[in-house]
């Protein structure tokens, strides 16, 4: 049985939130809103807990959990830190950004999939940190979707995939930035991005002197290639017809998209301004051609809506890799399994 309760994100309920965190603390499963999409969370300092959410989402058992603290400085419990994790605590946390840093004991390799190191994040969630904090511990929390799934903005997207499978869902409505948290990997002089979002590469680089971008985050791996983050190998995002991204400029794209809807069985994911140019069966609005922010809030719903639609294909315009667009790239072009077609 699952419970489903409803949080207010300016005040959660306090005693609503002290019985979440006693399902965390006796090793149970809590889906929890945070501010870049749905967690499911458990104790990641209890092994079996921790399982339970690869269970529940058919998660492979070497893609490793972020685990989620209250405050920047609890990372130390966790995790070996240095200059450079302060250095992006400072100018983004509590917020959108994950960083992998050696791990200590007292996260079990379950966790990491079996790697020395951990992926930490402190979120800005008003909800998310109250229910880490009541827990007292570090709430492991990969997104609350089916694994291969494209990851909930809400409430309704996690009980479509995890009710029956979990103790407690946290209802807290939509979540602001709807892609999930930038990844970065750092040593003492290094930084790698593994995973693009809300936080730029220009944003990090106000920060760190050098950032290097993983190939993986535009490109596909190559045959046997071992990825620099586990979750890079696995098909993600993916609605059941066949996403397929158009590349070319503004009006070829939506000539193509026209003479698609004319003679195929496709949805299209089209940006606002260019509805009006489309049929509107099977067409799915996903925010201006320049609100990067809505497209990125929109985009995992309109990739759920596509699974009620019956068609075969679905279009949709391959983003730019400027700012926010790189991360729009990134799940989208997951979302395709890399079917870019030049128009
Ligand atoms: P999710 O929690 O579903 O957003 O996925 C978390 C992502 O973080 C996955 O792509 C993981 O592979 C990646 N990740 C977590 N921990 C590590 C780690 N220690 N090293 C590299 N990547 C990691
Ligand atoms: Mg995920």
């Amino acid at each position: 049985m699952t419970e489903i309760i409803k949080l207010d994100v300016g005040s959660p309920n306090k005693e609503l939130i002290e019985s979440a965190a006693r399902i965390i603390k006796a090793g149970g499963l809590v889906a929890f809103p945070t501010e870049t999409v749905y967690g499911l969370g458990a104790d990641a300092t209890d092994a079996d807990a921790s399982k339970k959410i690869y269970a529940a989402k058919g998660r492979p058992s070497d893609n490793p959990l972020i685990i989620h603290i209250a405050e920047p400085e609890d990372a130390e419990k966790y995790a070996y830190t240095n200059e450079l994790y302060y250095k992006l605590a400072k100018a983004f946390m509590p917020g959108p950004l994950t960083v992998i840093l050696p791990k200590k004991d007292t996260i079990p390799s379950s966790v990491t999939g079996g790697l020395d190191s951990v992926a930490v994040r402190c979120p800005s969630h008003p909800i998310a940190r109250a229910l880490i904090r009541a827990s007292d511990t570090a709430i492991a929390a990969p997104s609350a979707n089916l694994s291969g799934s494209p990851s909930p903005t809400c409430a309704e997207h996690v009980i479509a995939d995890l009710s029956g499978k979990v103790d407690m869902i946290i209802d807290g409505g939509s979540c602001e930035i709807g892609l999930e948290s930038t990844i970065v990997k750092i040593s003492d002089n290094s930084a790698i991005l593994l995973r693009p979002g809300m936080i730029t590469c220009d944003a990090l680089r106000c920060v760190l002197e050098r950032l290097e971008i993983s190939h993986a985050v535009t490109e596909m791996l190559a045959e046997g290639e071992r990825p620099q983050s586990p979750g890079m190998k696995y098909r993600h995002y993916a609605p059941r017809a066949q996403l397929i991204l158009l590349d070319g400029d503004s009006e070829s794209v939506i000539e193509y998209m026209r003479s698609a809807q004319k003679n195929e069985s496709c949805a299209i994911i089209c940006y606002d301004e260019d509805s009006s140019l489309l049929d509107e069966k099977d067409l799915i609005k996903i925010g201006g051609r320049d609100d990067l922010e809505t497209q990125a809030s929109t985009l995992f719903s309109a990739l759920r809506q596509c699974d009620s639609l019956s068609v075969e294909k679905v279009y949709a315009h391959l983003p730019s890799k400027e700012g926010i667009g790189l991360a729009l790239y990134n799940r989208m072009i997951r979302a395709a399994a890399h079917t870019i077609k030049k128009v």
